[in-house]
């Protein structure tokens, strides 16, 4: 799978360094803002896949970013931690009701802090963690990067391990071929919609070589989707 980003939003260079250092630390790709607005435009460039955000920031508050993260449909699903020096019952219920899916009061423990980002990510993006996935009589390792069918190893190449641990986590999703060209290559990769094509077909051909049906569905005009 594609290195997950995260999105780290804290005005305080040593408290982004030490998270920076650990989420780096397990693998993750990790991007900083130092403020509100820096954020706001780094999100809308490049959605990251999950937003650790500081409460009390200069400028736009980070309860305001929440709120705009959660109120617009493209933002809305990327999972928010909110970080807080506030500690207070009645603090964690208003970071709640931002729509804020979690919640870290500070002083935390790094320890801790990636426990709940790993936790988020067992949710929305569970082959990026080591998870265990299983579709029909499909199912597949993240951690050892085995794939079978009906008890049979399936042999893939890494690009069409990285498709079906895609398709995989969001089983019945429709993605386009931008999408998975995001999501599979990666966003600085130029590479033609066309290529998508190629290796769903080669994905479809490693998936029925023993037999079985095609678990890919073309949807026409919109790209591909598993079941
Ligand atoms: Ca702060």
């Amino acid at each position: 799978m594609p290195t997950p980003t995260i999105l780290v939003i804290e005005d305080e260079p040593a408290q982004r360094e030490i998270i920076r250092y650990n989420l780096e630390a397990e693998g993750f790709d990790v991007q900083q803002a130092e403020n509100g607005d820096e954020a706001l435009i780094q999100i809308k460039e490049a959605p990251p896949d999950l937003i650790l955000l500081d409460w009390m920031l200069p400028g736009v508050s980070g309860i305001e970013i929440c709120r705009q993260l959660k109120m617009s449909s493209a933002t809305r699903a990327i999972p928010v931690i909110m970080l807080s020096a506030k500690s207070e019952e009645v603090d964690k219920v208003r970071g709640l009701e931002t729509g804020a899916d979690d919640y870290v009061t500070k002083p935390y423990s790094v320890i801790e802090l990636v426990a709940r980002v790993k936790s988020q990510f067992r949710r929305t993006r569970p082959a990026a963690v080591g998870e265990r996935l299983e579709f029909m009589d499909i199912t597949l390792d993240s951690e050892t990067h085995r794939v079978a069918r009906s008890g049979q190893e399936v042999k893939l190449g890494p690009t069409e391990f990285r498709l079906l641990s895609t398709f995989m986590e969001k089983p019945g999703r429709v993605w386009s071929r931008e999408q998975l060209l995001d999501r599979v290559w990666g966003r600085d990769i130029y590479v033609d919609t066309r290529t998508v094509d190629v290796h769903i077909g080669r994905l479809r051909k490693a998936l029925t070589i023993q037999g079985g049906s095609d678990p890919i569905r073309t949807v026409r005009g919109s790209g591909y989707a598993l079941g």
